[in-house]
């Protein structure tokens, strides 16, 4: 269970120190601390603050308004460090959501937005959650149906959100509206608001959705009924707001990957630990071949799909065009992860199913990758017709 077992390639000596500087704090929180919040489910509000105090939740954002102003590939090395100690997708997601989920204050946000929101996103004050997906409309988001109605001073929300992940604890919600309705727009993308604005209970209905991992980090099905959002909390022009969330996709799309990997290859560490020290037949059985193989071969693709995710971070950092990369990291990250962590439990055998050894927490935290944000099958969709130059099919 060393680094030196899975050496970063090129990591240049600041992002080296950047990702020790993420170790000090994400080490402090051993499987133990995960293992509880997976059984109680509470929020992880110590690594939380642990993460705020020591200034990393403002790492991309823009340094007048007191973050760091580094870019995604520092992000990713963050995230994958972040999700490397054994609290996986809970570990990630309870600062992940900060990076570039806010991304559409930092672009199309007035100057006064941002020093109202910003600094206190970035010392972990406000806690944001993120309502976008509805029941109705699923992955086609064009057709969501919460509806933001012009009334003097603002809006009155109307509608339904499903998955709003923190809703139970976030007290800012940024919000994916309609403000024309489908039928009368000229485009599906047309008549799409965004706003950033309190989480208002008495207007907002949150009721949490059980799930299979990531049990410290609730998602949830949200009722609004008559929410009321001042003018000024509206993010950009009115109905533009669906090319703002395109801002943060492919960020979102390599932060994810970087997130999967780093649980496979936790899982895979301990796999390997196993192998080595289990003896069965007088051998330890990491002698045997069919142990040793599916194991090398989960080592070979989770670095293959860490290059293709510093290859994506790198195109975007430097202002390209990183959509199929992004896809596909995302894709083969997910896959990776997944793989190495099922490959694990087959490798612990018997105790791969125990609680006590970590490896099916894993497997259950790392699922979500796959299906969230985007599916595979959407991510396929994606590069057969924007790589490939086959016909749209959805
Ligand atoms: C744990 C968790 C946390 C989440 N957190 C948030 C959050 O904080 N905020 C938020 O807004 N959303 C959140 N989501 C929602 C998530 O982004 C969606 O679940 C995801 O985008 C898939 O949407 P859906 O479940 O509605 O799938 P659907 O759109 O209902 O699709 C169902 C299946 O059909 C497939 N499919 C649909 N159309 C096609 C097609 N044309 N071709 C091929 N296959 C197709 C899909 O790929 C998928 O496999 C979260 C989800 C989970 C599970």
């Amino acid at each position: 269970m060393n680094d030196a077992q899975f050496p970063i390639p090129g990591e240049s000596d600041d992002q080296r120190a950047l990702r020790e500087g993420v170790r000090a704090v994400a080490s402090r929180f051993g499987d133990d601390y995960w293992l509880d919040r997976d059984e109680d489910g509470r929020f992880p509000f110590e690594f939380h603050r642990a993460m705020a105090d020591a200034g990393w939740l403002g790492i991309t954002m823009p340094e007048e308004y007191g973050g760091a102003g580094l870019g995604v590939t520092e992000a990713a090395i963050m995230m994958h460090e972040v999700a490397s100690h054994g609290g996986g997708m809970a570990a990630a997601s309870t600062v992940h959501i900060n990076l570039f989920g806010p991304h559409p204050i930092v672009v199309k946000g007035t100057p006064e937005q941002k020093a109202r929101w910003v600094p206190r996103l970035i010392a972990g004050e406000d806690q944001c959650c993120f309502g976008f997906t509805e029941p109705d409309a699923g992955l086609n988001t064009t057709r969501i149906k919460t509806f933001a109605q012009k009334v003097d001073g603002g809006y009155i929300v109307h509608g339904q959100k499903v998955w709003t992940s923190t809703a139970q604890i976030a007290n800012k919600i940024m919000l994916l509206t309609r403000t024309t309705k489908y039928d009368d727009c000229k485009k599906p993308t047309d008549g799409i608001t965004i706003f950033y604005t309190d989480l208002d209970r008495t207007k907002i209905e949150v009721r949490k959705i059980p799930k299979m991992g990531r049990k410290a980090v609730d998602s949830n099905a949200i009722f609004i009924d008559g929410l009321f959002i001042p003018d000024a909390d509206r993010i950009g022009e009115e109905g533009k707001g669906f090319s703002y969330i395109l801002h943060s996709l492919n960020p979102e799309r390599v932060l994810i990957a970087a997130e999967a990997i780093a649980i496979g290859q936790d899982a895979l560490r301990r796999a390997t630990k196993y192998a080595r020290e289990r003896v069965v037949f007088d051998r330890p059985i990491g002698q045997n071949q069919g142990i040793q193989h599916p194991l090398a071969e989960r080592w070979m693709y989770l670095e293959s799909a860490w290059l293709m995710t510093m290859r994506a971070a790198q195109l975007y950092d430097t202002g390209q065009n990183c959509g199929a990369e992004a896809n596909s990291a995302k894709f083969l990250g997910a896959r990776a992860g997944h793989d190495a962590c099922w490959q694990a439990i087959a490798t612990l055998g018997g105790f791969g199913y125990a609680k006590e050894y970590h490896v099916e927490r894993l497997f259950r935290e790392v699922s979500v990758t796959r299906l969230a944000p985007i599916t595979e099958q959407l991510i396929l969709c994606f590069i057969a017709e924007k790589v490939l130059d086959l016909p749209k099919s959805y």
